[in-house]
């Protein structure tokens, strides 16, 4: 599977649409404008592929909409160069789009059969990120501090391991609240034990669970 000209253009008609829903951040719509998300997709929905939806990808596990990874982009204020640390792999999409922003990312996935698949999609995109099979509630402190750590999957509370692995300024991108509807919200790292709050709206994730999955 490769790019082509009518998935460039139907990137530049979402682009289009997520300008209108309020995105701003030039390198978060650039990013989305350039990474080919239906080489992310099950084929079953590669048709659907620049519809601001989310979709199914293998293990019941989804590929995120378009606008909440533009909102989770935006709002870790990603410049070139930061260490950002993404919790839940899943299709690979979202770590493309920080990688393509100049990040280096750090992504763990618990499911091994999304670990394997997402690590050979982005290696043949050309775009290089450290991929982790494990339960990302520990985080990867050997590799921190963090500028930025985007967890995209729902915890019902702030998990505090993950909060002691940000640099000072350092943000935290997390959709709190249990199945059904959550709020993303954003911590900040002000100083060694302090931290700041903020709210950004209503979404909807599958669920952050404990433990690994090394099925097929
Ligand atoms: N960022 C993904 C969205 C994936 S959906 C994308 O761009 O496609 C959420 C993912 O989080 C799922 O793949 C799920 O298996 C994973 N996940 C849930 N709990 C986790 C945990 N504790 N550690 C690591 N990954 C987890």
């Amino acid at each position: 599977m490769t790019d082509t000209f009518e998935a460039k253009g139907k990137r530049k008609k979402l682009v289009a649409e997520l300008r209108q829903k309020g995105i701003s951040d030039e390198e978060v719509l650039r990013a989305i404008d350039t990474v080919p998300r239906h080489l992310f997709m099950d084929p079953a929905f590669l048709s659907h592929a620049y519809v601001d939806k989310a979709f199914p990808i293998t293990s019941g596990q989804t590929i995120s909409q378009p606008y909440t990874v533009a909102v989770q982009s935006s709002l870790l204020r990603v410049k070139k160069r930061n260490k950002i640390l993404e919790i839940g792999t899943g299709s690979g999409y979202q770590a493309a789009i920080l990688a393509e922003m100049g990040a280096k990312v750090y992504t763990i996935e618990r499911f091994r059969e999304l670990f394997l698949k997402s690590q050979r999609i982005l290696t043949s995109l050309g775009y290089s990120a450290d991929f982790f099979y494990g339960d990302g509630y520990e985080g990867k402190p050997q590799y921190g501090p963090f500028d930025g750590i985007i967890i995209t999957a729902a915890s019902p509370d702030v998990p505090d391991l993950l909060l002691y692995q940000l640099k000072t300024g350092g943000r935290l991108v997390v959709p709190l609240g249990n199945s059904g509807s959550q709020v993303m919200t954003v911590v900040e790292r002000t100083g060694p034990e302090s931290f700041e709050r903020s709210e950004h709206g209503n979404f909807v994730f599958v669920p952050m669970l404990k433990g690994t999955v090394n099925g097929k």
